[in-house]
C-alpha cells in the first residue's frame, strides 16, 4: 500500500553513485517511495536494465515514473518532426512497460507560429496517431502524462493538458507546480490560488492518484528560466502552502522534487508534508 503523498527525486539521487536503473533501494532506504527515470535526452535503456529497475522498485516498494526525451513536438508543422515524435512517445511507452512505470511523462510541443486552439489539436490528432501504433503493438499497460509546462512558447498551461487528458484513455495529467508558477510571471502565491488549480483538476477529471513536479524556480518574461533549491527562499513557488492545500483536497498524490537537491529536497518536502499533518 502506497501512503497518500509519497516523495522522490527526478533522477538520480544526488550522492547514489550506482547506476540510475538500480536506485530504488537507495531511494527507499533514504525514506522516499517515488523515482522519476529521466529519459531526457534519450531512451538508452535496455530491456534487461528496465527489468531490474521493475523488479526493485516493487522489492522496495518505490513508484516509478519516467521522463520521455525533451525533443518531442507533437505539434510540429514539419511532418518529420511529427513522425519522429510518435516514434519517441510509442518507444517511451515500451521502454515503461519494461520498468513498470505508472507514468510516462513528456511536454507535448510548441505552439510556433499556430494559434493555441490550432496547436491543441494538432497535437491530439498527433496523440491519435501514437495511440493507433500502440494499439498494433504488444504494448498493454500505459499511462501518458502530459505535463504543464513553464516556457510560453510551450503548448501545456493547465486547461491545455486538461483537455488532452479529457480527451484520451490512458491519459493522467502531470502538474508541475513550477512551471505553472513560472509561466503564470509567479501567479501562484495563496491557498486560494492553489484551490483554484485543484478544484478544476477535481471537476474535470477523474484522478486517482495526481503526479507532481515540484521545485522553486527563476522566471523571466518567457517563463521558466532555471530551478532553485528549497533553500534559496528568494524564489518561489512556496512547498508549504501548496502542501497544506494538497492535504485539505485528499487527493493521492505523488511529488516528483526537481530542484538541483532532488532526493535531499525530496526529503525535505517530505518532513513538510508530516509536520502538516
Ligand atoms: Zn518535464
Amino acid at each position: 500500500m502506497k501512503s497518500k503523498i509519497i516523495f522522490g527525486p527526478a533522477g538520480r539521487p544526488i550522492n547514489y553513485k550506482g547506476p540510475a536503473y538500480k536506485a530504488s533501494k537507495y531511494i527507499a532506504d533514504e525514506g522516499l517511495s517515488a523515482y522519476e527515470y529521466q529519459a531526457g535526452r534519450g531512451l538508452r535503456i535496455s530491456e534487461k536494465s528496465s527489468n531490474i529497475l521493475k523488479k526493485e522498485s516493487n522489492k522496495y516498494n518505490v513508484l516509478v515514473s519516467i521522463h520521455a526525451p525533451y525533443f518531442i513536438n507533437l505539434s510540429s508543422d514539419n511532418d518529420k518532426t511529427i513522425d519522429n515524435s510518435i516514434d519517441i512517445l510509442f518507444k517511451s511507452a515500451r521502454v515503461g512497460e519494461w520498468m513498470g512505470a505508472y507514468r510516462i511523462v513528456f511536454h507535448s510541443g510548441y505552439y510556433l507560429k499556430n494559434k493555441k486552439d490550432e496547436t491543441l489539436n494538432m497535437a491530439k490528432s498527433t496523440i491519435n496517431k501514437v495511440l493507433d501504433k500502440i494499439e498494433q503493438s504488444k504494448i498493454e499497460n500505459f499511462t501518458f502524462s502530459p505535463e504543464t509546462t513553464g516556457k510560453k512558447s510551450q503548448l501545456g498551461n493547465l486547461n491545455e493538458i486538461i483537455a488532452i487528458c479529457r480527451e484520451f484513455d490512458n491519459f493522467e495529467p502531470t502538474i508541475d507546480i513550477a512551471h505553472l508558477y513560472a509561466r503564470g510571471n509567479g501567479s501562484i502565491q495563496t491557498i486560494n490560488d492553489y484551490n483554484k488549480i485543484f478544484s478544476t483538476l477535481e471537476n474535470e477529471l477523474d484522478i486517482e492518484r495526481l503526479h507532481f513536479h515540484f521545485t522553486r524556480i527563476e522566471y523571466g518574461k518567457l517563463g521558466e528560466k532555471k530551478h532553485h533549491t528549497l533553500n534559496e527562499l528568494d524564489y518561489g513557488p512556496n512547498p508549504e502552502i501548496f502542501l497544506k492545500t494538497l492535504i485539505e483536497f485528499g487527493f493521492k498524490g505523488t511529488i516528483i522534487c526537481e530542484s538541483p537537491l532532488l532526493d535531499q529536497d525530496a526529503l525535505l518536502l517530505k518532513n513538510l508534508y508530516e509536520n502538516l499533518l
